[in-house]
């Protein structure tokens, strides 16, 4: 097995770590290959490669998009870019931009629908960039009042479609986030594949849409897959000709399966979407 561990956040977007330590602790599970892939905004990369550069590990640039297609937000993992692009940094700053009055939307909703106040302020204190506000804060705020024993369970109660919190939003289309990545010179990865609960149909035309709007690779291994999703999406990779990628989407300990820096093998078959950046992958 190769640690590889190209999906993981930081106190820049929704994670619990700086970007150095959670660089620190993907070296010190042995990690080969690394990339820091926060919501919609680049800001933690510098001091990621800074750190592992001095670890001696392997790094690339990464963040990953927030994107609306049709009723469906999809993510969308850029990897491999120039950070310092101009037309993908605006584009980023126009998906932050509109976080905060969704905020104040989700938080009048649920002091209407739940009756629960004060919500935004307490949802702000776990967002230690004001610009990135996101959902996961406001599941932590709900966690430590009470309301829910997790952030599995915040979600599945107040943050998922038709629950009181949850409200639509408008985030980058899928062309343009695509274009961003690809302008800045780096690969445009699906996220989580099996997250969306989409029906066959439409997750044949996601996989051909996306690859005609230059879409190179899908992830097979991730921290939100089982077993039987790797090996689905795994086909699917082969099938529809996309490379697969690797990523823990670690954001904190204790809230989800994985800790940085650990993936396991690719199913049989897959090309990795790494080896471009690793000689010896
Ligand atoms: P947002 O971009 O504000 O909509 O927040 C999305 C984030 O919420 C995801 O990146 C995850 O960190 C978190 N999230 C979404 N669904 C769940 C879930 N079912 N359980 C735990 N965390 C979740
Ligand atoms: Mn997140
Ligand atoms: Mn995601
Ligand atoms: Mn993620």
């Amino acid at each position: 097995m190769t640690p590889i561990d190209l999906h993981c956040h930081s106190t820049i977007s929704d994670g619990m770590k700086a970007p150095r330590e959670v660089v620190r602790m993907a070296h010190a599970r042995g990690c080969q290959l690394f990339a820091l892939t926060d919501h919609d905004d680049t800001r933690g990369l510098a001091d990621a490669e800074d750190e592992a550069r001095q670890l001696g590990m392997p790094f690339i640039n990464g963040v990953e998009i927030s994107v609306s297609w049709g009723k469906h937000t999809l993510h969308i993992v850029g990897l491999g870019f120039d950070r310092n692009n101009p037309e993908l940094l605006a584009g980023l700053e126009s998906v932050r931009a509109g976080r905060w009055q969704r905020a104040e939307r989700m938080a009048a909703e649920l002091e209407k629908k739940a009756k629960i106040s004060g919500v935004l302020e307490g949802a702000r204190k776990y967002a230690e960039n004001p610009e990135m506000i996101s959902r996961a804060h406001f599941a932590r705020y709900l966690v430590e009042i009470g309301r829910c024993k997790n952030m599995k369970a915040v979600f599945n109660q107040y943050l998922v479609r038709g629950k009181p919190g949850y409200v639509d939003h408008e985030w980058a289309r899928l062309h343009d986030a695509i274009g961003w990545i690809r302008g800045a010179g780096g690969v445009a990865v699906l996220a989580h594949p099996a997250r969306y609960e989409l029906g066959n149909e439409t997750l044949r035309v996601l996989l051909i849409e996306f690859k005609r709007m230059g879409g190179e690779a899908i992830e097979v291994l991730s921290g939100c897959h089982n077993i039987g999703e790797t090996a689905r999406f795994g086909r699917i990779a082969k099938e529809y000709g996309y490379l697969a990628s690797a990523g823990t989407d670690y954001h904190a300990t204790g809230e989800g399966a994985r800790e940085p820096g650990l993936n396991g093998d690719l199913p049989m078959d897959c090309e990795p979407v790494w080896t471009r950046w690793m000689p010896h992958g």
